[in-house]
């Protein structure tokens, strides 16, 4: 068969030009809007390092799950909740679409402590995690030309979720100096006759801010005054360590009808049990008359509910899950939000607008102008990820170009580990500085640093550098482009070239496999 790679191509081309299929191509669009879908690209590169055998562990700050370290482990009552509704054999079965009915009543009350007016259990629908609820919300939303106001940043799951289902969205922008507050004459003034809804994210994802009673209540007028409604995405409720204590936007319900969106995967620091709810803050009984919750119902009924299990447990999950827990997770978060904002500080090509209160997230400016051979923020973040393990997420994913949405929950020592790895980053990929003596930059003040060596698989060496109190992370760095000074390090015979004019340290010769070399000033 001369030919045969041609007749092989052309064949099933010929094939599927005969089936009557092809896929939903909106999709193919949409990944660019989801943080898993940004991170895989990000960590495409990545290389994972065998801990065991002295290498670097990968630190995780792009995506917020802290489930997997022990300082965020979900309470002892949670688990015992579920234990016991899966042994008591009464979750077998299908519940009601909408929840069941004792769950329903337990949020219900869950989140009434916070409200100036009782909810009922059938304000309360039972969803497979926030994400659902999104999802029920933009399906329940979309007739032609509806469009929904987003802020900017935002959590773009709403984007993908409004755009799959055919909807506009238009993004009103959050204010960074204002502590992340929307910009509510800009949403006044692109809101239009279609515009249906507006969404809060408070506490917020990506910006970690936490809205004061004022703000709130200046969100509501304006929705009061468009005729919309509000969707508060409160899935961070109650995790804020901050001044401002969370608040919750159906406080306001009465002015302005607001469908609450919550879930146990952040407070429980579960995500992986999937419930969540949609609840209808909504005293007036607008959402009644407007027929949204009967649509919610019917959505509902052609969908699947979230586990029956969980359900089951939620009621007793609510009730002994002990306050303790509650602080202790919130102490945590300040401890990183703190340590975050601290080691940020040291980072010239960053610039943080403002410290995070809540949520477990901040978003970062990045200087793109201070930095050499880096495009802008995808390539940042996926050129750390390379480097230096470190996951970050790019201001790309939530909507602000050349930004990054930094995820502070993590073990506290990981944490610092991380933001030191993406420091030496920073520093290794900075221009340098005219006129700079090659000394002077990046070990000012510094005199002496540890070089280790070894050499490298495949004939390349590798350097592992320890540069006390600078680059405290191990750096990698390939033998390729060497521009060095020489010094001969007193008392040793070790002759160790090093070059720090482009923020590269490397070795010409080293004779010992570990020394201390005296730099030159
Ligand atoms: C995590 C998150 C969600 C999704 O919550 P799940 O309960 O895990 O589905 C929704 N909105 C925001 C802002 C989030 O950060």
């Amino acid at each position: 068969m001369e030919n045969g790679a041609g007749a092989g191509a052309a064949a099933p081309a010929e094939a599927a030009a005969a089936w009557n299929f092809e896929p939903n191509v909106t999709l193919l669009g949409l990944t660019a809007l989801s943080v898993r879908g940004v991170l895989g690209r990000v960590m495409a590169g990545m290389v994972v390092e065998d801990c065991g055998a002295g290498g670097r562990p990968a630190v995780p700050m792009g995506h917020g799950d802290p489930s997997a370290f022990p300082c965020f482990r979900t309470a002892e009552e949670a688990v015992d909740a579920v234990a016991a509704a899966l042994r008591s054999g009464k979750h077998n079965s299908y519940a009601p679409c909408v929840g069941l009915k004792p769950t329903r009543r337990s949020i219900a009350r869950y989140l009434s402590r916070d409200l100036p007016y009782e909810l009922s259990a059938d304000d309360v629908y039972l969803t497979s995690g926030c994400s659902q609820a999104i999802e029920i919300i933009c399906s329940v939303l979309a007739r032609p030309g509806a469009n929904i106001l987003c802020p900017r940043p935002c959590y773009l799951f709403h984007e993908a979720r409004a755009r799959f289902n055919g909807m506009e969205v238009k993004y009103f922008d959050l204010l960074p100096e204002r502590g992340w507050e929307a910009d509510l004459d800009e949403v006044q003034a692109i809101a239009d006759k279609n515009t249906v809804a507006m969404l809060i994210i408070n506490p917020g994802n990506p910006c970690g801010n936490v809205y004061t009673y004022e703000h709130l209540a200046k969100v509501a007028e304006t929705a009061k005054k468009l005729g919309i409604f509000l969707i508060a995405d409160e899935v961070y409720a109650h995790l804020t360590f901050g001044q401002n204590k969370f608040v919750p936007m159906g406080v306001f319900g009465s002015v302005a009808p607001v469908l609450t969106l919550g879930s146990i995967s952040k407070r429980w620091v579960v995500p992986g049990w999937r419930l969540g709810w949609i609840v209808t803050s909504d005293p007036n009984g607008v959402f009644q008359r407007t027929k949204v919750v009967e649509s919610i119902k019917c959505y509902l009924d052609i969908s699947c509910d979230p586990v029956t299990f969980i359900q089951g447990a939620i009621p007793q999950l609510i009730e002994n899950t002990k306050e303790e827990f509650f602080e202790n997770t919130v102490d945590v978060l300040r401890q990183t939000a703190d340590i975050c904002w601290e080691k940020l500080k040291g980072i010239s090509c960053i610039t943080c607008p403002s410290k995070p209160e809540g949520s477990m997230f901040v978003m970062v400016k990045l200087d793109l102008s201070c930095l050499q051979g880096i495009k802008d923020d995808m390539d940042f973040c996926c050129k750390l990820a390379n480097e230096e393990l470190v996951v970050i997420l790019p201001g790309c994913a939530v909507g602000y170009k050349n930004w990054l949405r930094i995820t502070f929950a993590l073990e506290p020592s990981s944490l610092e580990d991380g933001l030191d790895r993406l420091k030496s980053f920073c520093l290794r990929h900075s221009k340098p500085k005219l006129g700079q003596n090659v000394h002077s930059h990046p070990l000012s003040g510094r005199q002496t640093a540890d070089v280790r060596c070894r050499p490298g698989e495949g004939g390349s060496e590798l350097v592992h550098c320890v540069m006390h109190g600078l680059i405290s992370s191990h750096c990698r760095l390939k033998l390729k482009t060497v521009q060095f000074q020489v010094a001969n390090a007193p008392g040793s015979a070790v002759v160790a070239a090093i070059a720090i004019s482009m923020n590269m340290i490397s070795t010409k010769s080293v004779k010992d496999s570990e020394s201390k070399i005296v730099l030159l000033n």
